[in-house]
């Protein structure tokens, strides 16, 4: 089903949105239906939601209105479905997954890394025959992934292995997230 809505507040506003989430998307138990990656959609979505009559919205955009010609609402921040929605609980190998796993943290000198600065770093060189994988790869500062270079060492503080989803979402929650409406803060706890 696809809705025709026109934004009457702000157009750019709505260009600007237009590749990011709006509204955070809780399951039936009031947690979101993911952490990692967290379950955000955009507002059309929510709105589909919403007409569909498949949640309650638990927080509005107070500034944020849309109509087509026979109606219009205020923009959902938080919706929560009204059905448990099954989620996929097995963390996906991803570059920011290892950087959470290892906390940030070089894992030959410890220093603290910012996204930017973390590199991925094989403990056994591809060149090796290391794999791609959650036990073959570390988080590693760019001087210490340079002078490791391909040769056999210095080995990581702790060896690489496969985290799980809670693990995952518990050391989430340790760093600051960037919401898209200050009341997601309160379902992201
Ligand atoms: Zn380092």
């Amino acid at each position: 089903m696809r809705l025709k809505l026109v934004s009457i507040n702000c157009f750019i506003k709505n260009i600007i949105k237009e590749n990011t989430v709006d509204c955070l998307l809780l399951n039936a138990n009031a947690q979101p239906v993911s952490h990692l990656p967290l379950s955000a959609i955009k507002w059309k979505d929510a709105i589909t939601y919403m007409w569909l009559d498949k949640c309650v919205v638990l927080e509005w955009y107070d500034d944020w209105t849309v109509h087509s010609e026979t109606w219009e609402t205020k923009v959902p921040a938080v919706i929560m479905l009204k059905e448990m929605m099954k989620s996929n609980q097995k963390p996906r190998f991803s570059k920011g997954n290892i950087f959470l796993r290892d906390l940030y943290t070089c894992q030959y000198c410890e220093v603290f890394l910012t996204r930017a600065q973390a590199t991925l770093d094989h403990v056994l060189a591809q060149s090796r025959g290391g794999k791609t994988t959650w036990e073959n790869i570390v988080t590693a500062c760019g001087p210490c992934n340079h002078n490791k270079g391909n040769s056999l060492g210095p080995k990581p503080i702790r060896m690489p292995y496969k985290p799980d989803y809670y693990e995952l979402v518990s050391k989430r929650k340790k760093f600051a997230i960037e919401v898209r409406h200050p009341a997601w803060n309160i379902y992201l706890q």
